[in-house]
């Protein structure tokens, strides 16, 4: 199997129409720990108890004083080199559509025009009850004047819940069946930072595969789908994905449109 960013570059290259999803992994390197790898803020809570929708509906003061200091980290996190990179690739045409299961925003932020995200974002607040929509500028200061540090909707009075999708809650339609689609116009699926544990994502190179594509692999430790590559990578992404760019300069990389 191959295992060199050369090796990665070279499919890349060949692909008609390039998909990347990526995972926690991509955005460790920006300081954000993952669920899975050693030494992260979930080793001492349990993400199903704190990020469910049981949770957030039937204790939400708990589930806020948790999540309040994640949203003052989203302002101060910036994208990696791995972010840019696949930005990097989408302006050169390499890659047609990006999923993403993570819920940062970094993909934008480093130039990604149109992630599809499909477990949220933290970028907005909903309330459950009427649906109302407000910013995460709002949600955040309404959560810090409320007493119990719950934010509430001004027209119904209900608590508010950010974009993110929670355990126990359905994605988003849309964005999921676009990751669906994306990847069944995929001849070439590359994943980064994701475990490929979490359904239906993990679904998705599956997909690919059965359809006689290519699935390329950038992660620290194992993924269920690792005998089935064609390339298979270790290590971290900012810096393969860094050396990824260079080999593609060395092979001839088409301009930015
Ligand atoms: P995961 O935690 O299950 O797996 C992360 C994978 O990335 C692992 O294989 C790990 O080895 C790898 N990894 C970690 N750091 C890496 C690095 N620097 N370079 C290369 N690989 C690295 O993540 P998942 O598959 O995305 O599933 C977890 C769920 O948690 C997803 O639903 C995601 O939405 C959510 N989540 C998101 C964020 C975020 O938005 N940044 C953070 C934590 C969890």
């Amino acid at each position: 199997m191959a295992d060199s960013p050369r090796d990665l570059a070279r499919l890349l290259l060949g692909a008609r129409h390039g998909v990347v999803l990526t995972g926690a992994g991509v955005s460790t390197e920006s300081g954000i720990p993952d669920f899975r790898s050693a030494g992260g803020i979930w080793e001492n809570v349990d993400p199903m108890e704190v990020g469910s929708l049981s949770t957030f509906v039937s204790a939400p003061e708990r589930f806020w004083s948790f999540h309040r200091p994640r949203f003052s980290a989203v302002d101060i996190i910036r994208p990696n080199p791995a972010h840019l990179a696949v930005a990097e690739l989408e302006r050169r045409g390499i890659i047609k559509d990006l999923i993403t299961q993570n819920i940062d925003g970094l993909h934008r932020r480093a130039g990604s025009p149109h992630p599809i995200e499909v477990h949220g974002t933290l970028d907005f607040g909903e309330c459950l009850r009427c649906g109302a929509r407000i910013s995460r500028e709002e949600m955040v200061a309404r959560a810090d004047d409320a007493p119990d540090g719950v934010p509430r909707c001004t027209q119904c009075g209900f608590q508010i819940k950010s974009g993110v999708v929670l355990f126990g809650e359905q994605l988003p339609a849309s964005a999921i069946s676009a990751a669906f689609a994306a990847s069944e116009a995929a001849d070439v699926m590359l994943v980064i930072g994701s475990s490929l544990l979490v359904t239906p994502v993990s679904t998705l190179p599956d997909i690919v595969l059965r359809q006689g594509g290519a699935l390329a692999i950038l992660t620290e430790s194992a993924t269920p789908y690792d005998d089935h590559c064609t390339v298979r990578l270790h290590g971290k992404a900012g810096v393969q994905m860094t050396e990824v760019l260079t080999a593609l300069d060395g092979l001839g990389m088409p301009a930015a449109r």
